[in-house]
């Protein structure tokens, strides 16, 4: 990468890189580089910094985690491949359940996912548990099997990268569903309690940090923040053609 650090741009292109050798080592999907690079383009549109909009959903997402009986983080390729000792923290602070849930792929590829996370210290990870595996109603029967431990009977899920017919389905069974989604029009963005409209690789460090102070009920209607976080992209994409 011929690119100096100081670039805003810098980050972005290690993320890609992180995640074509994850693709290359079976954690990540074909599906999962086509996601990256929608993301990519939309975190461009974002200015490739944390909104105002998205640190309002990261409170009220440490909110809700902190407040939950049954925190479950699911984690799918992207995001193990991006963000594992996040995952790892974060799962410590709340005590919360890890489960490797995919949309995409092999029982193999869940495997592997499994075994990164445990090298890099997790305790338990859920989702690879035949005995356990439960159906989600409402959803297509390959995609629908998650752990009777972990989201089957979670209070609050968080999500990130996460499928729309997916996030339907975890509203359906009356979960709290939390997201990472750079696009705030896509249906899990729309569908989720709480949308955090930022790239997961600034966003995940920042949930960590929230989730270490006590957090107060804050106001929070997601719709309004989408609607927030629209705005904002529309200012930056002026400001930009301005600056051109
Ligand atoms: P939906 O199914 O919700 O309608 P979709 O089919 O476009 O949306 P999926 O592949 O199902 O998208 O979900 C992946 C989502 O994750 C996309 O909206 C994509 O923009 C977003 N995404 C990809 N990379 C990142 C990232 N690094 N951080 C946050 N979001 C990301
Ligand atoms: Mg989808």
């Amino acid at each position: 990468m011929n690119i100096p650090k100081s670039h805003p741009r810098f980050v972005s292109l290690q993320t890609r890189e992180k995640l074509v050798k994850a693709f290359g080592s079976g954690l990540v999907a074909k599906e999962g580089l086509i996601a990256q690079g929608r993301g990519e383009a939309l975190d461009y549109l974002i200015g490739e910094k944390t909104s105002k909009s998205a640190k309002k959903a990261i409170s009220a997402a440490a909110y809700t985690l902190q407040n939950a009986k049954n925190p479950v983080i699911s984690v799918n390729g992207n995001f193990a491949a991006l963000c594992t000792p996040e995952i790892i923290k974060l799962s410590r602070i709340l005590d919360a359940k890890i489960e490797v849930n995919l949309f995409y792929g092999p029982e193999s590829r869940k495997k592997a996912i499994a075994r990164l996370l445990k090298k890099s210290g997790a305790k338990e990870i859920l989702g690879t548990d035949l005995k356990s595996a439960r159906k989600l109603k409402g959803i297509d029967s390959a995609r629908r099997i998650v752990d009777k431990d972990g989201i089957f009977s979670a209070d609050v899920v968080l999500v990130p990268l996460e499928d729309g017919d997916r996030t339907i389905a975890l509203k359906k069974a009356k979960k709290k569903v939390i997201t990472f989604d750079l696009n705030p029009l896509s249906r899990t963005a729309q569908a989720s309690d709480v949308t955090i409209v930022d790239n997961v690789t600034r966003a995940m460090k920042l949930l960590v940090k929230a989730c270490k102070k006590k957090k107060v009920k804050p106001r929070y209607n997601n719709k309004e923040v989408l609607a927030e976080s629209i705005s904002e992209i529309k200012k930056n994409l002026k400001r930009r053609a301005r600056l051109a």
